[in-house]
């Protein structure tokens, strides 16, 4: 079975070819800058990258792209695009409706654009995406994946506000989490790598990139998230401020005079690593600041470092103890220094790494120390192999 795999952004749209008889990718790329003047069209497969400039007015162009890309190269190995079965289309805001993935027809099309008032960068985006694929290849059947989905499972002392009943219903205001599909792909997996069933498990996963969120995941369930109403709470992250009090962002609006989208530009995308060490986003370049001298860079690495911590602390608190925890995404894939500086003086908690096996980097493995009572994992995140499998299950059964 064949599926096509499509992250669709509003000037963007990723996409992965997988076969699912081996789980295998077949061919994966994106098209960036749509509807800008110069775009550009990646595509990548067996041993095969080519990169394209041309204009890219809209999304159905950009489908039309993709299937000739994939098409055109051999290597990928599509003979007609009625060999694909099915697509998947990742989804950033799902309400409290959607608790898992579903084939699109005209009501969720609907929910998902009345869920586009809280995500306005994403849903509307995303439906770009799912309206092209319609027009290029009718009837072929789309699945919808929620990145909201898994963290449904939250109960209501973990999702409810202390805000007035009446307010928080009529605005739908909620923790609803995000990065789902990843915290259900790496709790997943890393529950097999133990030879455990998740119904069983105490699972603290952390995914830190760019954007970063820490998921307390108790018998298979999301206990609660860094996560909240929008993909801001929680964690320091590459531009995002995260927890803050509240009234501090209403007290510079008040004494700066800020309108609510300059707030909103600070708060998400002038915050964060970028914000403090006034240097860059980006985890690398904190760190080449940090050796050059920078002490905010340093700052800003401290109060990432310490976040995880106390959101770490936190769930095991609320879980009553932890099994495992999980690092994963770009910072945690990729950062053996970050997991051990996260890590150091947990000894407390039965959460002890070594230092040999922690020196890794984009690989699954148990990093744990001998006597450490809590397994700490680094397992890569893989939310299109995912995706793809949510497809297949709500396309064709299973689901
Ligand atoms: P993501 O959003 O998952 O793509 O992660 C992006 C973040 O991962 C950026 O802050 C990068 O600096 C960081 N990152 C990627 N590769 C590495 C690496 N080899 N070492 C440390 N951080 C990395």
């Amino acid at each position: 079975m064949i599926i096509l795999v499509i992250n669709s952004g509003s000037s963007s749209l990723k996409f992965q070819l997988l076969n699912m008889d081996n789980e295998s990718v077949m061919a994966q790329g994106q098209v960036e800058k749509i509807g800008l003047p110069s775009g550009i069209f990646t595509i990548k497969a067996e041993g095969l990258k080519n990169k394209t400039e041309l204009e890219i007015p809209n999304h159905e162009v950009a489908v039309e792209l993709v299937l000739n890309g994939l098409l055109e190269t051999k290597e990928a190995g599509l003979k007609s695009l009625d060999d694909i079965d099915a697509i998947g289309h990742r989804i950033v805001q799902g309400g409290d409706t959607f608790s898992k993935a579903c084939l699109v027809d005209d009501a969720v099309r609907a929910k998902i654009e009345e869920y586009g008032a809280m995500a306005p960068l994403h849903n509307p985006a995303h439906l770009k995406g799912i309206d092209a694929c319609s027009k290029v290849m009718p009837g072929k059947p789309q699945v919808v994946v929620f990145d909201t989905a898994f963290h449904q499972t939250m109960p209501a002392m973990a999702y409810t506000y202390g805000l007035p009943k009446e307010y928080a219903e009529k605005h739908k205001i909620r923790r609803y989490g995000a990065h789902g599909t990843s915290h259900r792909y790496v709790s997943g997996r890393v529950a097999e790598l133990m030879g455990k069933p998740v119904e069983e498990l105490k699972i603290i996963t952390c995914h830190l990139g760019n954007g970063s969120s820490i998921t307390a995941v108790k018998n298979g369930k999301v206990l609660d998230t860094s996560m909240g109403f929008t993909p801001h709470e929680g964690m320091l992250m590459g531009t995002r401020c995260g927890d803050i009090d509240a009234t501090a962002v209403l007290y510079l609006m008040k004494h700066e005079g800020f309108t609510p989208e300059r707030m909103d530009q600070m708060l998400n995308k002038e915050s964060g690593l970028m914000g403090v060490s006034g240097v860059s986003s980006d985890f690398r370049e904190i760190d080449d600041a940090i050796a050059a001298g920078n002490e905010q860079a340093k700052l800003a690495r401290d109060i990432f470092i310490y976040r995880v911590k106390k959101y770490i602390g936190s769930y095991v608190a609320a879980m009553n103890g932890v099994d495992a925890i999980v690092f994963t995404a770009g910072i945690g894939e990729n950062g053996p220094d970050v997991r051990e500086e996260i890590c150091a003086d947990m000894d407390f908690l039965g959460i002890k790494i070594d230092a040999e096996k922690n020196n890794v980097r984009g690989k699954e493995v148990n990093i744990s120390a001998e006597g450490s009572s809590v397994q700490v994992w680094v397992v890569p995140t893989n939310e299109e192999l995912a995706i793809a499998q949510d497809t297949v299950a709500a396309a064709f059964g299973n689901n």
